[in-house]
């Protein structure tokens, strides 16, 4: 029996690497393109799945599908009265309620996915307070990169909120969107997935299990963990870090792949609670992987 156990959330049997967008915003609030045009464009660019997600409006995807080879997810961003939370796999519109926390409970209670949406926005780089983020139950991740917040005020990266929530135990999963208004916002940023099928129900299964990983250029072609050995394999990293509570890098190699050991010592390691892969690539593309638990047993 091993001393330190790793949860790995990664597939191990079959599956199909699937790259798509969570957000982005049509005519039907304020984006500037027809779902036709958003949806033509990132078929063009070989997505295999999207999400329209209009601010407190409902897009009915099912009209569109038959345009498309994509696979498309009923969203919306329920975005009047507090901080923006995207809503993905369910058909309507939810009631934007001032207390965010019905919000989120509505979302699961329908069987939906809940994104905290790019927490380091506006002026105060705080459109999610930090303590009022702790206190909400039930997410299933935050977008720990938004593409929009590059052309606006804020930090389009959160990770630093996101290995804050972890360490405190409030596991959440991390998401890299566009949040796309116009043709420029296309393309800079996407969730990757290991789906068993091209359909809404394999694909929502998926990122609810944490079996996907954020990115704006590295892609990554495999991960693996074996006992206490992560090992992970992209296409074009450049340094590949290992981050844990609190920030803490663990270790940083500078290569397209890397393995490495947690280290043989229950007691200090169980501290660590987790660790998650970052990655760095050319012209300041990076990746990110999905935290894997440490356990003691
Ligand atoms: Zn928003
Ligand atoms: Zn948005």
């Amino acid at each position: 029996m091993p001393m330190i156990q790793l949860l790995n959330p990664y597939c191990t049997g079959d599956f199909t690497w699937l790259k798509g967008n969570l957000h982005s915003h049509t005519l039907f609030s304020d984006g500037e393109r027809s779902p036709e045009d958003v949806i033509a464009d990132y078929q063009q660019r070989g997505y295999d799945f999207l999400a329209i997600s209009d601010h407190d409006f409902y897009v009915p995807v099912e009209r569109y599908q038959q345009g498309t080879t994509m696979t498309l997810l009923p969203a919306a961003e329920v975005t009047a009265l507090g901080p923006h939370i995207l809503q993905i796999g369910i058909p309507l519109r939810i009631e934007p309620d001032a207390d965010r926390q019905r919000v989120l409970d509505d979302i699961r209670a329908r069987g939906g996915l809940a994104i905290l949406n790019h927490p380091n926005w506006e002026w105060h780089f705080n459109h999610f307070r930090h303590e009022f983020m702790e206190d909400l139950e039930g997410a299933t991740g935050l977008e720990v990169y938004n593409g929009v917040i590059e052309r606006l005020e804020g930090s389009a990266l959160a990770s630093d909120r996101w290995d804050r929530l972890l360490s405190m135990g409030n596991w959440l999963w991390g998401f890299a969107n566009d949040d796309s208004h116009r043709a420029r916002d296309v393309g800079v940023a996407w969730n990757v997935v290991q789906a068993s099928e091209a359909t809404p129900a394999a694909i929502l299964q998926a990122f609810r299990q944490g079996q996907f990983y954020a990115s704006t250029g590295v892609v990554i072609n495999d991960i693996r963990v074996d006992g206490a050995s992560i090992s992970i394999r992209t296409e074009n990293a450049q340094r590949i870090r290992f981050v844990s509570r609190w920030g803490v890098v663990r270790a940083s190699v500078d290569s397209e792949q890397a393995q490495w050991q947690v280290p043989d010592e229950p007691k200090q390691v169980a501290a660590w609670r987790y660790v998650r892969i970052e990655c760095y690539g050319p012209r300041g593309q990076m990746a990110w992987m999905q935290p894997i638990k440490i356990e003691i047993p």
